[in-house]
């Protein structure tokens, strides 16, 4: 996924990797190169709760939705082609 850091206006825009199935199934954070925040992507195991609205909210696609905020799905595969699902 790629995300733009919403911490103290960091505004940096970074690509991260990580499996589906953690995604999906677990839980994923990733971290700001630039300033070091943290940001949740997944959470289903309910360790945020204090984020999640008490494990409500699943992954950043519930949490920006929450905050009014878009998220755009898109797929790269192995030859680089981006995909991108409504
Ligand atoms: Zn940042």
């Amino acid at each position: 996924m790629t995300f733009t850091c919403t911490h103290n206006d960091c505004g940096h825009r970074s690509t991260h990797e990580f499996a589906k199935k953690s995604y999906e199934k677990g839980v994923v954070i990733v971290q700001c190169p630039e300033c070091k925040a943290r940001h949740l992507i997944a959470d289903h195991l309910g360790w945020f709760k204090e984020v999640t609205d008490g494990g409500k909210l699943k992954t950043v696609e519930d949490l920006v939705r929450e905050k009014g905020e878009k998220v755009t799905k898109g797929r790269v595969n192995m030859d680089g082609d981006i995909e991108y699902a409504p």
